[in-house]
């Protein structure tokens, strides 16, 4: 029912507002005097409250006129444009989300309901002073100092070292002249046309392509090794988008990489690009919101939420490491940021580059069947080479209990520390030790809400529940029973690898990046900062290492279990396991010297761990495609998991059997229903969960085929449902 047509309604007249309270439809009012059209941002009554919402088109309900409230007033803000109108619409609906959330994600903005801050400013008048003290002489240097600009109070006291009271008496004589002006400024201007670095034939030739393409709607993967470059040619498309005069957004992963991004685009167009995740200020949301809708920034760098920004023209998304996971927001609305900007950009006409050295499956094969366009950068820029990968076998290395470096991967690091380079020993595993166990009677400690063991961290000195963050002391007595001093660790963290690390290489310096262990995003950058400066020897790290960041003295890289990732159920176990062997060992051997890659790993000829270590990434994609298009799994079919939770269990498991056996919308479509069953994790935080998992052929119609099963029941009270489109984790 989505009209991309604007419509003007007359005051009085009935129309639809979508508000961005938990409601499942839109709401008919009527238009407040002066009248409002679709698009507007309206205040209006909502029981005894005011609330915010936006004019969605005609009335939906055929209630007289007279039954109708008014619209209390249209805001000050430029209306939704029909382009993210649309978006919200079927964003929604492929997620199965109610529109009003969506509106929600794309309001998380303060201010909106008070119009333009306004602020008080001084200019030069054209009166002299009454008396030219020394006080009014500076004032008037400043002002002309800054050519004339309008100044706020606090900058004329502080530059010309005068009291308040100065400034004031000057412009009761006219010496000064008092206004206002919006709060919220438009960001420096970004000069495309400052020179970027030479780029390498291999680099033009991508940028030149993907300059070409812009000014309508296109999907490339860009594809190459870390350190090939794909920062420096896309950065060239966005060059291009701002010659448009259109707007670029750049979306990373992670907030630790902005700081560095931000850096990159200084130097490159001369200002900074508006930042929007969850680190900035509520001033600063407020301004980038007001200025990304009236065109007063060129470029946004933000976390996966900038997507729903009010962009006044859209010309190119940049998903950079486009297979992480974190792009799947996995609370909340369930939405994957890469798909939600393919989305986005055929709506508005925009071009999305997806750069990654390692790809999602789903992102190799839309290119592959020529759906996307691909670039490949082959060779890591100037003389740096890929990184030698090779296994440890472990099954053949003498190594005693409760130690992780094995004999052969020491020697590496000795070779390292004794040449003055870095070493990185990898684990994705926070903490000290992932279990805590009673010798006396093997009893294992568990989290008391949630069915997960507790992981001891003892740089908190607590054991800590990865799952729902509770905390509890490290007991000295075993919970269950009672046995004394008989509480072990068990298993490495990278707490535990530290200690090791320090204890068998005395006169190294030893750094740990794990999320948990820095109190700000400051504090992690500095560490990084300081690492990539040389000030440690042996780097360990969890997976925040993997992503991005650039270490040029670092030679060595030690995978400590490679084969972590190889054994959970779930259908991307393989992918994940290989893209993050390949990122982590992609830190290695960045700049002059060549790097070397380790794995450790019980199972060398496990086909994952020969794919890693050939290096023919290409076959890796091929057979994992092959076995998902055999299995009738994602990309070559669709997947929507249902998570229902309850404190109560018998109600829980009553009421998705009774699901379960209505499942003939589903069946209609030709759909499988797998479950109910109890998720891999059982119980979190108190409430139990159950899974069910619909696996259909791509081209049906799923999403309002779950809508309509769902509809079937009215769910008990303190129940909840939740669908995941396109599942990524299956906890
Ligand atoms: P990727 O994004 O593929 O990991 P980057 O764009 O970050 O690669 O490049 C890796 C490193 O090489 C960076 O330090 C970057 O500044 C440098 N680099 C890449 N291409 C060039 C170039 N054409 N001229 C100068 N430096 C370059
Ligand atoms: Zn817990």
């Amino acid at each position: 029912m989505e009209s991309s047509e604007v419509q003007f309604f007359p005051a009085d007249a009935p129309l639809a507002v979508l508000t961005t309270q938990p409601l499942d439809r839109v709401l008919d009012y009527r238009a407040p005097e002066g009248g409002a059209r679709t698009g507007d941002f309206v205040e209006v009554p909502l029981g005894p409250r005011k609330v915010l919402g936006v004019v969605w088109g005609p009335p939906e309900s055929d209630l007289p006129r007279a039954r109708l409230r008014s619209v209390n007033r249209v805001l000050d803000v430029p209306p939704m444009r029909d382009e993210l109108r649309l978006f919200l619409a079927r964003a929604a609906d492929y997620t199965l989300t109610p529109r009003s959330l969506m509106l929600y994600l794309a309001t998380r903005a303060p201010g909106l309901f008070q119009g333009q801050a306004m602020r008080r400013v001084y200019q030069p008048g054209d009166a002299l002073p009454e008396r030219m003290t020394d006080a009014r002489a500076r004032v008037l240097e400043v002002m002309r100092a800054f050519g004339g600009a309008a100044l706020t109070i606090g900058e004329i006291t502080r530059a010309a070292g005068v009291s308040p009271s100065v400034v004031h008496t000057m412009a009761a004589q006219g010496a000064l002249i008092e206004c206002e002006t919006p709060r919220d400024t438009p960001f420096p201007r970004l000069d495309p046309a400052r020179g970027g670095n030479a780029l390498s034939p291999e680099q033009a030739e991508a940028a030149h392509r993907l300059r070409d393409q812009q000014g309508a709607f296109g999907v490339t993967l860009l594809k190459g090794v870390t350190g090939s470059g794909k920062t420096e040619v896309y950065l060239e498309a966005v060059a291009e988008c701002l010659r448009q005069g259109r707007q670029a957004l750049v979306l990373l992963p992670e907030i630790a990489l902005t700081a560095g991004f931000i850096e990159r685009v200084e130097a490159r167009f001369g200002a900074r690009p508006g930042e929007w995740h969850s680190g900035v200020t509520m001033t600063q949301r407020r301004r980038l919101w007001r200025m990304v809708g009236q065109g007063g920034v060129q470029l946004v760098v933000g976390a996966r939420s900038a997507l729903f920004l009010p962009y006044r023209d859209l010309g190119l998304i940049v998903v950079d490491e486009e297979h992480d996971s974190s792009y799947k927001q996995e609370d909340g609305v369930l939405y994957h940021a890469r798909d939600m900007a393919v989305l986005r950009a055929s709506i508005a006409g925009t071009q999305v580059v997806l750069a990654s050295a390692t790809p999602s499956l789903e992102t190799w094969v839309n290119a592959e069947s020529g759906k996307y366009a691909r670039l490949d950068l082959h060779a890591r820029f100037g003389r740096a080479e890929l990184p030698e990968m090779r296994a440890i076998d472990l099954r053949s290395e003498d190594q005693p209990a409760g130690t992780w470096i094995s004999p052969s991967l020491a020697q590496a690091v000795q070779a390292r520390l004794d040449a003055g380079e870095q070493s990185l020993l990898f684990l994705n595993r926070r903490g000290y030790a992932p279990v805590t166990t009673c010798r006396a009677c093997g009893h294992q400690v568990q989290c008391t809400d949630c069915d997960a063991r507790m992981v001891e961290h003892r740089f908190m000195q607590r054991l800590m529940c990865h799952q729902c963050g509770a905390t509890a002391p490290i007991p000295d007595t075993c919970p269950a029973c009672g046995a004394e001093g008989r509480m072990h660790a068990v298993g490495p963290g990278v707490e535990r690898l530290e200690e090791e690390a320090r204890n068998r290489f005395a006169q190294a310096r030893v750094a740990v990046l794990s999320s948990d262990l820095f109190a700000s995003a400051r504090a992690l950058k500095a560490q990084i900062e300081a690492i990539a400066a040389g000030e440690a020897d042996i780097v360990i790290g969890t997976q925040l290492v993997a992503k991005g960041h650039n270490f040029p003295l670092l030679t060595l890289v030690g995978v400590i279990d490679a084969d972590l990732g190889l054994h959970g159920s779930d259908l991307r176990a393989a992918e994940r396991t290989f893209q993050l062997m390949r990122q982590v060992a992609g830190r290695a051997g960045r700049a002059e010297r060549p790097g070397l890659a380790l794995l450790q790993t019980h199972q060398p000829d496990h086909p994952v761990i020969r794919a890693i270590l050939s290096g023919e990434d290409e076959d890796f994609w091929r057979a994992e495609a092959a076995e998902r298009r055999a299995l009738g799994m994602p990309p070559f079919g669709r997947l929507a998991a249902i998570i229902l939770t309850s404190p109560k269990p018998e109600e829980l498991f009553e009421f998705a059997q009774a699901l379960a056996s209505r499942a003939q919308p589903l069946h209609r479509i030709g759909a499988q229903v797998f479950g109910p069953a109890p998720a891999p994790i059982a119980r979190i935080r108190g409430r139990h969960r159950v899974r069910m998992l619909i696996k259909a052929a791509r081209g049906v119609p799923l999403q309002a085929a779950i809508a309509q099963w769902l509809d079937q029941l009215k769910c008990p009270h303190d129940l909840r449902i939740s669908v995941d489109i396109d599942p990524q984790s299956f906890w």
